[in-house]
């Protein structure tokens, strides 16, 4: 069975003081009640990834990185390395994030490729897919998701599975908060399990898929105990420590 994954995904949030406020409140936390059975990742933006890992290094909460860079080094101003991660204590990168793929225009190849660097490198890679409000609306979603899922099929073949989760974070759901009901989300989670399957990822049945998209408290229990549901990457309410521990209880 698959050990639940929880990830706090701050965006372009915080600064050094409400950061180390953040991670005092998550360090009490744990030293009240162990969350031992689920698997946490906070991904603070890059400047604060030396941060994350003098505050958590010692607490069995993992960090990592917001995106990464396409290629493993060069002349490339602004980017960002896998080895570079590694360097930092991260132990996942996030790539493919709508907000990136939407905003700053990345595709499903280029993500793919970043993927891969990570698991060739034994980067934990949280890869995102999801579709808009017109694709779902226009009954595109098993067909947006099928051609995003293949694009990583490649990285997720090479990765070892416990280092290798897929978010399904419907783009409506972003931020909106409005979540997927749990039938839909399980109904998306069931079609990538399979994608990948069907794309010869012998390890489809351990990769981990996460949900993503307007995660609270109050959504996310009935959220995780769909049974292709196996945690969540929380946006806003990873920012709020009382909100994103209870969400990390709800996946335990
Ligand atoms: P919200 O939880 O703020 O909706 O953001 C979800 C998300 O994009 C996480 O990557």
């Amino acid at each position: 069975s698959r050990k639940p994954l929880v990830a706090g995904n701050w965006k372009m949030n915080g600064d050094i003081v409400t950061n180390e406020h953040l991670f005092t409140a998550l360090r009490s936390a744990l030293e009240r009640a162990s969350i031992s059975q689920v698997e946490v990742v906070i991904c603070p933006p890059f400047p604060y990834l030396g941060q994350a890992g003098a505050w958590l290094g010692d607490t069995g909460i993992a960090w990592g990185a917001q995106n990464v860079a396409a290629a493993p080094n060069g002349a490339l101003t602004g980017e960002v390395s896998v080895s570079m991660l590694l360097d930092l204590g991260c132990k996942w990168a996030i790539v493919g994030h709508s907000e990136r793929r939407t905003l700053l225009g990345e595709s499903s190849e280029l993500i793919g490729r970043k993927a891969e660097l990570c698991a060739a490198a034994g980067l934990g890679v949280i890869a995102c897919v999801g579709e808009t409000l017109a694709e779902r609306e226009a009954s595109h979603t098993d067909a947006v998701l099928a051609r995003q899922v293949d694009a990583l099929v490649p990285a997720l073949r090479a990765a070892d599975p416990a280092r290798a989760v897929v978010a399904y974070e419907p783009v409506w759901a972003i931020g909106t908060g409005r979540t997927a009901s749990p039938e839909m989300a399980q109904e998306a989670h069931a079609f990538i399990r399979a994608r990948m399957a069907d794309g010869g990822v012998a390890g489809a049945d351990a990769i981990r898929i996460v949900y993503g998209g307007s995660v609270k408290p109050a959504n996310a229990v009935t959220l995780f105990s769909m049974p292709d549901v196996d945690g969540g990457l929380i946006g806003g309410a990873s920012l709020v420590a009382d909100e994103f521990l209870n969400i990390c209880r709800a996946a335990a």
